[in-house]
């Protein structure tokens, strides 16, 4: 399968690695993922599970050459180096995370433009939930996940469900800051059908607003609603919609690294407070999909069958113009500082050969 068959542009019109960073924001996600690397470390001697069984296990080989040769290229003035290992954990890992989501958001995009080209509408509702800084991250996402899963069951979202074509959910996790604590959250994209107006998708949901409220409730008297249930239209505008979806990707993890409220932050600092957290979210989000699409609608929008976090990252690029070539033994024995600076030199090649 090719490239051009899996992916297409995004809505500026660049391929999907365009849509990953360069420069100062990709030198903070590799440091990031040696401090990530660090915890796995910390994690076999501290905790009490199998080394086999750590969260963070595939971690400690990411980015490590798999092939002979380790191919650096660069296309339109990025560099990215290929034959690599990639663990395709979207949640823990900082680098393998920006290239899944820029791939995914491409995705949606795509199927947000084929389903208004259809004739259809679009929506974006978000689901949300109090918490504070006692409650466990595990703990609070499940919480979550089954009052979703509850709601979906009940009889007042049989008329929102009778007006969809499907929806692509997806759980996002943000730090909270002071008593806040952990912040899990759904976004849930209504593809609706073309009948469906702005005020009919609003009275579906604020029929869902009530038992949102009382299914959080139940699950807890602790947690009370917050905004809890958010609907943003968007009607025939997907390119709008995109846009909007490209900006959530690039809040959790994606380019946005100032954002403080982004879990890879805490890998910033090395001190116990961070490390705990980190491993925190690492156990609560093992295994966990980030996104769902509803059964068909890959189908109904004619779209390839899904692939894994894992096939997404470890694909291989075959793009761009070839600039250097290292050997998996140089590659595997220098720092990440040093594989930064290769991956820059090439892009200054680059520079050079096309000036
Ligand atoms: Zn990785």
């Amino acid at each position: 399968m090719g490239l051009s068959d899996t992916f297409t542009l995004d809505a500026t019109g660049q391929p999907w690695f365009d849509v990953d960073d360069h420069g100062e924001a990709r030198r903070t996600r590799w440091k990031r993922r040696t401090r990530a690397r660090q915890i796995a470390y910390i994690d076999d001697d501290t905790s009490t599970h199998q080394e086999s069984s750590s969260p963070l296990k595939r971690l400690k080989t990411c980015g490590l050459a798999k092939n002979p040769d380790v191919v650096l290229r660069v296309h339109n003035g990025r560099g990215f180096a290929t034959g690599l290992m990639a663990c395709g954990n979207i949640w823990t890992c900082p680098t393998c995370s920006a290239r899944i989501r820029a791939r995914r958001t491409v995705e949606v995009e795509k199927a947000l433009d084929e389903h208004c080209k259809s004739g259809g509408r679009i929506g974006m509702m978000t689901l949300t939930l109090q918490h504070d800084d006692t409650m466990p991250l595990k703990e609070t996402i499940e919480r979550l996940n089954r009052a979703w899963n509850d709601l979906t069951g009940r009889r007042r979202y049989r008329k929102l469900h009778m007006a969809l074509t499907g929806t692509i959910t997806t759980l996002e996790i943000t730090t909270g800051t002071g008593h806040a604590g952990w912040h899990p959250h759904l976004h849930i994209i209504l593809l609706a059908g073309p009948d469906s107006t702005e005020a009919t998708i609003r009275e579906a949901t604020r029929g869902l607003h009530s038992a949102w409220s009382g299914l959080v409730n139940k699950v807890t008297t602790k947690y009370t609603l917050e905004r809890g249930l958010n609907l943003v239209w968007f009607g025939k505008d997907s390119a709008a919609a995109a846009k909007y979806v490209n900006k959530i990707a690039k809040e959790v993890t994606l380019t946005d690294t100032k954002n403080g409220n982004d879990p890879f932050a805490l890998l910033d600092d090395s001190d116990h407070k961070h490390t705990a957290m980190f491993l925190e979210y690492a156990n609560a989000t093992y295994s966990r999909q980030a996104q769902r699409w509803s059964s068909g609608l890959r189908r109904t929008l004619s779209m390839q069958p899904e692939l894994t976090d894992e096939e997404l990252a470890e694909e291989n690029e075959a793009v761009g113009n070839e600039s250097l070539i290292i050997t998996r033994e140089l590659w595997n024995k220098t720092t990440e500082t040093e594989r930064l600076a290769w991956i820059e030199l090439a892009e200054a090649l680059d520079l050079f050969d096309s000036t």
